[in-house]
């Protein structure tokens, strides 16, 4: 796979949701992975970008607010994407180190909401 990493290729991917952005990243140089060149099944493919589309459904975007169940939501996201992950480790294979890296924006909304 593509990425900026001194040898032009990773073998250690992050999965991770970000807003706007595929939900495959480098782990070394912390760059975004096209899915489109990862090596896993269309099916898997389509899972993951519908993954990833959901991110951020625990938060109010129009007022910047954490949802009253957003932390429920992250944690069921998080779940999913563990699941995603192990299914991405399947398909890659052991040429690849897949790690998860769970979100923890709704804690961090729910603290400052503490705060206020
Ligand atoms: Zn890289």
């Amino acid at each position: 796979m593509q990425c900026f990493c001194e040898n032009k290729k990773t073998s250690y991917v992050k999965v991770e949701g970000d807003v706007g952005a595929d939900p495959l990243w480098c782990y070394e140089c912390g760059c975004n992975l096209d899915i489109e060149e990862v090596p896993v099944s269309s099916d898997l493919k389509d899972q993951l970008m519908s993954w990833a589309m959901l991110y951020g459904e625990w938060i109010d975007w129009n007022v910047d607010r954490l949802l009253p169940d957003g932390l429920e939501l992250e944690k069921k996201h998080n779940e999913r994407g563990q699941l995603l992950t192990e299914k991405v480790k399947t398909e890659l294979g052991t040429t690849y180190t897949v790690r998860f890296s769970p979100s923890s924006s709704a804690k961090s909304y729910a603290k400052a909401g503490l705060k206020l």
